[in-house]
């Protein structure tokens, strides 16, 4: 099938097919991933690699750690004010874009002092804001944004810097992660649930400029504090092995498909294709986000006719394109095309949708 989902979502066949190949004996060790010591030799070559490869990728300073984490991008809502805000008043800023940023947002209010600076809700969330459309706190300790909404499908293409001197520039790329090259010298921790671009469900990446590690409040679980993680290595407790695994093979796959700005241009070309065939139908079909903010990973869209988003999706899903449906929380639909999405796939699912208007019309 060709699989639209929104994560957990479709991987590289290529790399599923090199997983299966050593899944029963990693490369001659008589062991799986799965049955392997997180301590041994054999394990530390993997997540040694999967570091060592994503830093190439994204170019990531050497004044910045790299954690493999679990709990999802979910359990980094709360990570982060405890590790950067020293008491529950110290106030933080949030620039919210869609449902994700909310919930970094509400969550915060458990642990420190934060402020909605911006929010798209009464405009449905379709848009991101000019960088001088909003005020920021000169004291937050950071300010947060979700660079990519995966249900809305709005996604930066640029950054804030944070008002504050001291403080620093926060980005959930959950859903745009490893999709185009990033400066990461601009964010103090950029963070990202694997399961859109680069592996499965339970490995969370959490990348984070090294000064602020080391601040967690004495509270802090263990579990999500940033300095026994990278004390350990990622190995406090035992990690997600095989998801780390999994991650190295996508990061191999991306290095050998020319980096990140090969990467880029491919995404770049399917979501036009996309895009065009929804601005170009006359109005069939409709994508409310606004232009210049329009995620290459996450392309919400409507029908004029939204009687007809049932068939859309049944008969689409008759020719194998799957996963079509919108988030219950906007409906439409939603065709998520993430790197592992082939060109072919979107260009199935563009000619799907005129040879469907033809016959609506
Ligand atoms: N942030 C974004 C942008 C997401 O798309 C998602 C999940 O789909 C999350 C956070 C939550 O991630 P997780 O399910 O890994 O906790």
């Amino acid at each position: 099938v060709i699989n639209f989902a929104a994560g957990p979502a479709a991987l590289p066949e290529n790399v599923l097919l090199k997983a299966q190949s050593e899944l029963y004996n990693w490369r001659g060790s008589g062991m799986s991933v799965m049955e392997m010591s997180h301590r041994g030799k054999e394990f530390l070559s993997i997540i040694q690699k999967a570091e060592s490869d994503l830093r190439n990728l994204l170019a990531i300073p050497s004044d910045y750690s790299v954690l493999f984490l679990q709990g999802g991008a979910t359990t980094q809502f709360a990570s982060l004010p405890l590790n950067l805000c020293a008491s529950s008043s110290d106030p933080a800023d949030y620039v919210v874009t869609g449902s994700w940023g909310d919930k970094a947002f509400k969550e915060a209010q458990k642990y420190c002092n934060p402020s909605v600076v911006w929010s798209g809700k009464s405009e449905k969330y379709t848009k991101v804001p000019s960088f001088d459309g909003f005020e920021q706190n000169p004291h937050a300790k950071y300010l947060h944004i979700c660079a990519n909404e995966t249900i809305h499908g709005v996604e930066f293409k640029d950054y804030p810097v944070p008002k504050n001197p001291n403080g620093v520039l926060i980005a959930d790329m959950s859903s745009n992660f490893c999709s185009k090259p990033v400066d990461v010298s601009k964010f103090g921790v950029i963070y990202a649930g694997a399961q859109k671009n680069v592996g499965p469900s339970g490995v969370t990446i959490v990348i984070i400029r090294k000064d602020l590690i080391g601040k967690a409040r004495e509270v802090t679980p263990v579990m999500l504090d940033y300095k026994i993680h990278d004390e350990n290595s990622s190995l406090y407790n035992t990690p997600p092995c095989f998801g780390i695994y999994m991650c190295g093979l996508v990061f191999d796959d991306l290095l050998a498909q020319g980096g990140l700005e090969e990467v880029e241009r491919k995404n770049q070309r399917k979501a036009k294709i996309l895009y065009d065939a929804i601005d170009e139908s006359g109005g069939f079909f409709r994508c409310p986000v606004e232009k210049s903010v329009r995620s290459l990973m996450n392309v919400p869209f409507t029908l004029e006719r939204a009687e007809l988003e049932g068939e859309f999706i049944k008969e689409a899903a008759k020719e194998k394109m799957v996963q079509l449906k919108g988030h219950r929380s906007v409906g439409g639909m939603r065709a998520s095309i993430y790197n592992a999405m082939p060109l072919a796939g979107v260009e199935k699912l563009v000619a799907f949708m005129k040879e469907f208007q033809a016959r609506h019309a």
